[in-house]
């Protein structure tokens, strides 16, 4: 997979983009990571990318003409046809259920917004725009980094143990609930005792009491799942 992401701050993502999962995978080849600065594709001398909004107000406005001519060069880059993908807050949410279907293109470009947001025309050139919850950042970098970690640990090779992303939280593979509560040693902290089933060695048991415990979590903290 290649993921490109167009963005007013590339250094951003060196740090975050560089270690851990995210490194691990980019050192086995699942995806490269091409990240581009908006401001290559201005030609005045101050390398405008925003503008004050029609019909006034506070704030300012990413200008389209940079937007659009940077996202029609990064998508000529490659062979491959990007799937383009807009950061915003009036996005659709985004859920682990995207991140699986992100998995099969071949390509990503993610465009990460700063000031007020995107020119509306822009929305004309994405595919897909994506919100990462109900709360406003100031850009759209974090959100680009969210996407990219949660969509690159589901590609294959990147994990070592595949049963772990298949019995997650929010996963198909477990019914989209939260996941069960997970222990380890010691078997007693603080008064605090591991419950005893899962000590018992009796895989049926443990796999029942997981799923009860899955369930009971769920209908506690997220009941909207269960809907
Ligand atoms: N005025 C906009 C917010 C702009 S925030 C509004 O009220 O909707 C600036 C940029 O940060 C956005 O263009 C977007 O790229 C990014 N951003 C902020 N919050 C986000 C969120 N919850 N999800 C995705 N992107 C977000």
């Amino acid at each position: 997979m290649r993921i490109d992401v167009l963005t007013l701050f590339p250094q951003m993502f060196e740090g975050p983009m560089g270690e851990s999962i995210v490194k691990i995978a980019r050192d086995k080849g699942a995806f490269d990571l091409h990240t581009h600065d908006l401001r290559d594709w201005t030609h005045d001398f101050h390398r405008t990318v925003d503008d004050s909004p029609y019909g006034g107000g506070a704030g300012m406005v990413m200008k389209v003409e940079p937007l659009v001519k940077a996202i029609t060069a990064i998508t000529a880059m490659d062979g491959r046809t990007p799937h383009i993908v807009f950061m915003a807050p009036v996005g659709r949410p985004y859920q682990q259920s995207i991140a699986a279907q992100y998995t099969q293109h071949e390509r990503l470009l993610l465009v990460c917004g700063r000031y007020e947001g995107f020119d509306e025309r822009a929305f004309d050139w994405a595919d897909d725009c994506l919100s990462i919850g109900d709360y406003v950042l100031a850009g759209g970098e974090l959100p680009a980094m969210v996407v990219i970690e949660s969509v690159v640990r589901l590609l294959p090779s990147v994990l070592g143990n595949e049963c772990s992303v298949v019995e997650e939280s929010f996963a198909a593979g477990n019914d989209g609930l939260l996941e069960h509560p997970q222990y380890t040693r010691p078997a007693v902290f603080e008064g605090r005792a591991v419950p005893e089933v899962l000590l018992s060695g009796n895989h049926g048991e443990i796999e029942k009491w997981r799923r009860a415990a899955a369930l009971e979590r769920t209908k506690q903290r997220r009941p909207d799942l269960l809907a």
